[in-house]
C-alpha cells in the first residue's frame, strides 16, 4: 500500500487549482476573510449584494453567527432561473429508478423551472408562505428535489425526514417544527420492494394537528389509504396552477431549510442552515472538491435525506448549473454491480458515496466492478465515517483504476459542506486522511482533557474550528441553548465538532472517529478508527466495529465487532490470527481482548456504525441503549446480545 498519491499531469492542468494556487488562495482566506467571502459571493446572483460581509463570534455564551446579512436573494432562482439563460436545454437532473429496467429520466433546466413552480403555486395553494414548515417524506425521485427547490422558492423552510425513518420519528419531527404540510409519495421502491410511504404518514398524523396537510406525489400507484380531505394528490392539484411563480425575495439569513443529524452519538440535532451563506458554500466546495467542469455528470449516491444529499445533490450542483445524478435504488440490488452499471449508463464522471458502502461492495469481490465501463470517471469521493486505507485502496485500484484522485471530505450536517479534504489537482492524497482544509475553515487541535491548543505540527487532540464559515448552521430548531451548549460550552471559542484527530507532520488532518469513541488501553490512548483499519485490512474481515469495555488490568480493554467477507467462517484460528494480525500492525498494546463474530453492525439509517450501542453491549449493560429511533435494522442489535462473547 503507498503512503501518498500524487495527482496525475493531466488532471494537474485541467484542475480548477494547483498545489501553489491552493496555497495562495488559502492564505488569502484567512488573511482577511471578509475581503475573501465579499468576493467569493459574487458567484451568486443577489437581488440585493450584501455590504455587511461577516458578523460572527464563537464566544461562550453570546454566540452569533451571521454572513451577508444585509443581502437579499433567492436559492431557487440561483439553482434554476439564471441558468435559464444559458443552458435551458442543459439535463439539471437525471434520473434513475430503482427498478434497471424502468426508463431513466433527464430533466432539463427549463422543465425544472416549470416542475418547481408548479409545486409552489400548489404549495401557496395550500397557505405555505414565507417561513412556514414543510416536511418532505419521500424516495429518491425528481419531486423531491422539485419540493425542495418550491420551498426555497417561496420561503418557505423545508425539512426532509429520510424515508426509511419510522412514523414516530416522523411525527416528532412534523411536530418538533409545526409543519403545515406534508410532502410524500404513495409508494418508495428501493431494491425491488416498495415500501408504503402513504401509511407511514397516515400513522404519523394520527400524532400531530388535524390542520396537518398531506401533499402525495403518484410514484408506484399501488393502494393507499385516503385519511380526510387534506390529502390531496400534487398531479391533480398541479392541473389547474401555472408553471411560473416568482421567486420571493429572501434574506441571506433567513431559515432555508432544518435538518436532523444522523443520531449517531445521541439524540437528533435540528440543524437550523440559512439561505445566503449555505448556498454559496455548498456551490463553492461542489466546484473545487470535486474539480466539477461544465459538461460533467455528478453522482452523489447519499438521500435526500442526509445533508449530503441537500449539498451534493441538489443545492451545489444547481447552483453551479451542473447535471446531477438522483438514484432510486441501493448498491446491490439487482445485484453489486448496480452502483458501476449506472456509472457506465450515464458516464458519471464523479462519483461520491460513503465508505460502508464501499466496505460492503469489497466484501462482494472485484468482480462486479469488472464488467462495467468506468472509462468516464475522473474523481472519487468518500463522506460520512473514516475511510480505512484498505477500502480506500481498493476504491482507488478496483474503482479509480488507479488514475482517479479520492476526495475523502470530513464534515458534517452541522457545516453544510466540506471542511476537510484533498481538491483534486492540488492536494497529494494518503489513504485514509481527509487531508487539509478547504478555504476559510481553521482547524485547530486541543488537547482533549485541558483544552490546550496544540501548536506544533504533529498533534493529536479534538478537532476545533477556530473562526466560522458561511456554510455554518445557525442554531438548533427551536433551541438555541442547546446549539451553544453542544458546540461551543467544551472549548470556549471554538467550534466543537465533536471528532478526534491526529495532524501529521505534513499537516495533514485524520479523523479518528468520535471524541466519545476514544479508548484509553493500560493508559495509552486510541482511536477506534486505528484498529478498525488494522482488521479490515486482513482479507478475511469485510467490516470491524471497535470499542472499549472495563477491564480491571488495563482501564479498558479492546472490543471488536468483526464481519467476515463473504464465503469466510468464524473460527477460533481465525480469531487468533485476526488478534495477533492487529497486535502486528499496530503493537501489543493495541491487541484484541475481544472479538465478537458480527454478521450486521448496527448503523444509523445513513449507514454509519453506532458505536455507542456496541458500547453498551460490550460493558454488558443493554438495559439502556439511548434513542435507537434512527437505527436502521433493530434485530442486528438483539442478534449481537444473543451472541455476547465474554470478555
Ligand atoms: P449525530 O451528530 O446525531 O451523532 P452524526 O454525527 O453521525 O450524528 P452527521 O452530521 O451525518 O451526523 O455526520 C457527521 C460525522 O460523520 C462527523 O462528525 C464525523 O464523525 C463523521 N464523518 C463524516 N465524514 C467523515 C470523513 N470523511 N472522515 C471521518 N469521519 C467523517
Ligand atoms: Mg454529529
Amino acid at each position: 500500500m503507498k503512503d501518498i498519491y500524487e495527482p496525475a499531469a493531466d488532471l494537474i492542468a485541467n484542475a480548477h487549482i494547483d498545489a501553489a494556487g491552493y496555497k495562495e488562495k488559502y492564505a488569502a482566506s484567512v488573511a482577511d476573510p471578509e475581503a475573501f467571502w465579499a468576493e467569493e459571493a459574487k458567484r451568486l446572483d443577489w437581488i440585493k449584494a450584501p455590504t455587511k460581509i461577516k458578523n460572527t463570534t464563537f464566544a461562550y455564551p453570546d454566540v452569533s453567527i451571521k454572513w451577508f446579512e444585509d443581502g437579499e436573494l433567492n436559492v431557487a432562482a440561483n439553482c434554476i432561473d439564471r441558468h435559464l439563460e444559458t443552458r435551458p436545454d442543459q439535463t439539471a437532473i437525471i434520473w434513475e429508478p430503482d427498478d434497471p429496467q424502468e426508463d431513466a429520466q433527464h430533466i432539463t433546466y427549463r422543465d425544472l423551472h416549470a416542475n418547481v413552480c408548479r409545486m409552489a403555486n400548489v404549495l401557496k395553494d395550500l397557505g405555505v408562505g414565507k417561513g412556514d414548515r414543510v416536511i418532505l417524506y419521500m424516495p429518491m425521485i425528481p419531486q423531491a428535489a422539485y419540493a425542495m427547490l418550491a420551498c426555497a422558492r417561496i420561503g418557505a423552510i423545508h425539512s426532509v425526514v429520510f424515508a426509511g425513518f419510522s412514523s414516530d420519528a416522523l411525527a416528532n419531527r412534523i411536530n418538533g417544527s409545526q409543519a403545515k404540510v406534508v410532502i410524500t409519495s404513495d409508494g418508495a421502491p428501493r431494491g425491488g420492494k416498495a415500501t408504503n410511504l402513504k401509511d407511514n404518514v397516515n400513522q404519523a398524523l394520527l400524532h400531530c394537528d388535524d390542520s396537518v396537510q398531506c401533499l402525495v406525489v403518484k410514484r408506484t400507484g399501488q393502494q393507499i389509504a385516503w385519511r380526510s380531505e387534506n390529502d390531496i394528490w400534487l398531479h391533480e392539484a398541479e392541473a389547474s396552477v401555472a408553471d411560473t411563480c416568482a421567486p420571493e425575495p429572501m434574506n441571506a439569513e433567513d431559515p432555508l431549510f432544518i435538518l436532523y443529524t444522523s443520531g449517531s452519538t445521541g439524540m437528533p440535532k435540528g440543524v437550523v442552515h440559512t439561505t445566503g451563506g449555505y448556498l454559496l458554500y455548498a456551490a463553492m466546495t461542489h466546484q473545487y472538491t470535486f474539480d466539477y467542469h461544465d459538461g460533467d455528470v455528478f453522482w452523489c449516491t447519499a438521500d435526500v435525506g442526509w445533508v449530503t444529499g441537500h449539498s451534493y445533490i441538489v443545492y451545489g450542483p444547481l447552483a453551479n448549473g451542473a447535471t446531477t445524478v438522483m438514484f432510486e435504488g441501493v448498491p446491490t440490488w439487482p445485484d453489486a454491480s448496480r452502483f458501476w452499471q449506472v456509472c457506465e449508463k450515464h458516464k458519471v464522471t464523479q462519483f461520491y458515496t460513503a465508505p460502508t458502502a464501499i466496505r460492503a461492495l469489497m466484501g462482494k469481490g472485484a468482480k462486479w466492478v469488472e464488467g462495467s465501463d468506468l472509462s468516464s470517471v475522473r474523481i472519487l469521493g468518500t463522506v460520512g465515517e473514516p475511510i480505512n486505507p484498505e477500502a480506500w485502496t481498493w476504491y482507488n485500484d478496483v474503482v479509480g483504476k488507479g488514475k482517479c484522485p479520492i476526495v475523502d471530505t470530513w464534515w458534517q450536517t452541522e457545516t453544510g459542506g466540506h471542511l476537510i479534504t484533498p481538491l483534486p489537482g492540488a492536494i497529494p492524497t494518503k489513504p485514509g486522511s481527509a487531508t487539509v482544509p478547504f478555504f476559510g475553515v481553521q482547524p485547530e487541535v486541543l488537547d482533549a482533557a485541558t483544552g490546550e491548543i496544540q501548536t506544533q505540527t504533529e498533534a493529536e487532540g479534538v478537532l476545533v474550528i477556530k473562526d466560522s464559515w458561511p456554510g455554518q448552521m445557525r442554531t438548533v430548531w427551536g433551541d438555541h441553548n442547546r446549539f451553544v451548549k453542544t458546540y461551543f460550552a467544551d472549548y470556549k471559542g471554538y467550534y466543537f465538532s465533536g471528532d478526534g484527530c491526529r495532524r501529521d507532520a505534513d499537516g495533514y488532518y485524520w479523523i479518528t472517529g468520535r471524541v466519545d469513541d476514544v479508548i484509553n488501553v493500560s493508559g495509552h490512548r486510541m482511536g477506534t478508527a486505528e484498529v478498525e483499519s488494522a482488521l479490515v485490512a486482513h482479507s478475511a474481515v469485510s467490516e470491524a466495529a471497535v470499542v472499549g469495555f472495563p477491564h480491571e488490568i488495563k482501564g479498558q480493554g479492546i472490543y471488536c465487532y468483526v464481519t467476515l467477507m463473504d464465503g469466510r467462517e468464524p473460527s477460533d484460528e481465525l480469531r487468533a490470527e485476526l488478534q495477533n494480525h492487529v497486535r502486528a500492525e499496530i503493537g501489543p498494546i493495541a491487541k484484541p481482548d475481544v472479538i465478537q463474530w458480527a454478521p450486521g453492525l448496527p448503523k444509523t439509517r445513513s449507514g454509519k456504525i453506532m458505536r455507542r450501542i456496541l458500547r453498551k453491549i460490550a460493558e454488558n449493560d443493554y438495559g439502556a441503549l439511548g434513542d435507537t429511533s434512527t437505527l436502521a435494522d433493530p434485530s442486528v442489535v438483539d442478534d449481537l446480545i444473543a451472541n455476547r462473547a465474554d470478555g
